[in-house]
């Protein structure tokens, strides 16, 4: 199973997981799909960059969906001195998520080290609290903005979105962290350390995947190797990532 994945445990020490923000383009919004990691890595941090080489400047994206706040997904709300990166947009948080980590947030069910922790929350409340006055709290099933519509996808943090994007008749399924490796398409009981609830990430997942399998969706998954777009697949009892022709 792992070799079909290109995985071999004796030299896999690592899994260096890429961060495919998604900016889309409606005619009358430029949105971005989260943020990105800014600062958080050394090779981390090139938002601007990549909105520039699609020819988008910071300021003319007016609305920003934050899928969940972890550190790789609003690391980009603020450059340096924590200055604003997208100063005229609107941003959409799930309003469980920001309900979590702006209160005390209780990660001792995590599987992660103390200052993994404590470095997810003081960076959520960060990055969260900097966009404070431009927040509109967002629910299960609400469509916030004109053909996208927020899917509660709890588990990987308490209050952690999916989106739906409808156009045309056809459908992108952004997934976020409900699945971090194409690996969990197929095997969807394998969690990882950084799930906050497993139960409840395996059974979004089960959920998710129905839909992206039975719609025939194209689908965005945040950390699956770029462009990070595909189909799901049945694969006998199983489902099996399809990536998309590179772009
Ligand atoms: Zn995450």
């Amino acid at each position: 199973m792992l070799l079909e994945y290109h995985i071999q445990l004796k030299q896999w020490t690592s899994w260096v997981s890429p961060y495919t923000c998604l900016a889309i383009d409606t005619g009358r919004h430029r949105i971005l799909i989260d943020t990105g990691a800014g600062s958080l890595g050394p090779d981390t941090g090139h938002i601007v960059h990549t909105l520039a080489s699609a020819g988008i400047v910071p300021a003319e994206i007016d609305s920003v969906f934050i899928t969940h706040a972890h550190a790789d997904h609003v690391g980009g709300n603020t450059g340096i001195g924590g200055v604003p990166v997208f100063p005229n947009a609107r941003f959409y948080v799930g309003r469980d998520e920001w309900a979590f980590w702006m209160s005390t947030p209780d990660l001792r069910a995590l599987h992660a080290e103390e200052f993994v922790k404590q470095m997810l929350i003081a960076t959520a409340q960060r990055k969260l609290g900097a966009i404070e006055g431009n927040v509109e709290l967002v629910d299960d099933e609400q469509e916030f903005l004109h053909g996208i519509r927020a899917l509660a996808a709890p588990g990987h943090t308490p209050g952690h979105m999916a989106l739906v994007l409808s156009s045309n008749g056809s459908q992108l399924l952004c997934l976020a962290d409900t699945v971090l490796h194409p690996l969990h398409i197929e095997m969807p009981e394998w969690y990882a350390s950084v799930d906050f609830d497993p139960e409840q990430t395996i059974s979004t997942r089960h959920r998710l995947l129905a839909i992206a399998t039975n719609e025939k969706a194209l689908v965005h998954a945040y950390h699956f190797p770029f462009p990070a777009l595909g189909y799901i697949a049945l694969k006998g009892e199983r489902r099996q990532w399809q990536p998309a022709q590179p772009l």
